[in-house]
């Protein structure tokens, strides 16, 4: 089963992405982890990601749609996705259909989990006492929020007519939106 998670940095993501790779044994594919990755490594793309990313920007479609095809090519995780953090542009919903049909999947769920800019600014700022992610001071955050929803909402209209499309209440208790997530899977 392949699902994409949408919604705005701090919407909990991540979160559910990890609940429901243990619960149907699925790979998360997180852009941001795997761009962070690639500034680990130092490299001249590394170098660019970090300085899109710390000025709160979206890195450039081409370097990610780089990384989620060799994700979709790996044999291993056919079938087994869960998106967190892609797509969040038309360029890349777009690229992924393509994928998609190259390697003969399809999106089982799209769920997006739906969260104004208050709660989200009061979850990214306790995240940044624990995890001390260079991206996370307050200025980085909104623009991180409103360049996540001015991008991403051509992403929500092409989605959201799927009949397998499910927006959720992203404010609510952890439990409570893997409980309404479990209820959508049937599992
Ligand atoms: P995240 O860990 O998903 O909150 O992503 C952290 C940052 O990585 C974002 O603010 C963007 O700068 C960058 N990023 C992650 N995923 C994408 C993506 N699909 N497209 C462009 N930039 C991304």
């Amino acid at each position: 089963m392949n699902l994409i998670l949408i919604g705005p940095p701090g919407a909990g993501k991540g979160t559910q992405a990890k609940h429901l790779v243990k619960k149907l044994n699925n790979f998360q594919i997180s852009t941001g982890d795997m761009l962070r990755e690639e500034i680990q490594k130092n490299s001249e793309i590394g170098k660019k990601i970090l300085n899109d990313m710390n000025d709160g920007n979206f890195v450039n479609d081409q370097i990610v749609n780089s990384l989620i095809e060799n994700v979709l090519l790996d044999p291993k995780k056919k079938g087994r996705l869960i998106f967190d953090g892609y797509p969040r542009s038309l360029t890349q919903a777009k690229n992924l259909e393509k994928l998609l049909i190259k390697t003969n999947q399809i999106i089982n769920f799209i769920f997006f989990l739906n969260v104004n800019k208050e709660t989200i600014i009061k979850r990214i700022e306790q995240r940044k006492i624990i995890e001390k992610r260079s991206d996370d001071d307050l200025e980085t955050i909104v623009k991180r929020y409103d360049t996540y929803m001015d991008t991403t909402k051509p992403v929500l209209n092409f989605y959201s007519q799927n009949s397998n499309f499910y927006e959720i209440d992203g404010s609510s208790k952890i439990e409570e939106i893997t409980s309404k997530i479990d209820n959508f899977l049937n599992v």
